[in-house]
């Protein structure tokens, strides 16, 4: 995290947890000493690539598409990115990284 007034690194001076809901960071610029807090909060990120135990870029995704489109069996692409067959189907059928 750099320091909004100067852009330099910045350090944690506190970390409080005491909120159930987010985490607040303390922080002091290391060159001007402008002080300032953090809150990082907790979501829950979709993975829906997990469920096949391996992580895909979205360019993985446009790879997919691009292959199947051209001809490519789900099955053979599935393959070459080492994922099932249903998870080609998905990607490929948009059910799955729909913003890609
Ligand atoms: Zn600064």
């Amino acid at each position: 995290m750099d320091c909004p007034k100067c852009g330099s690194k910045t350090r944690v001076t506190t970390t409080c947890h005491e909120f159930s809901d987010h985490v607040r960071r303390y922080r002091k610029c290391t060159a001007c000493h402008h002080k300032f807090v953090t809150r990082q909060g907790f979501e829950e990120i979709q993975a829906p690539a997990l469920r096949n135990k391996q992580v895909f870029q979205p360019a993985d995704i446009l790879e997919m598409r691009s292959l199947w489109l051209q001809g490519r069996s789900s099955r053979e692409v599935a393959e070459i990115f080492g994922c099932t067959t249903s998870w080609v189907n998905k990607v490929v059928k948009r059910k799955v990284w729909v913003n890609v």
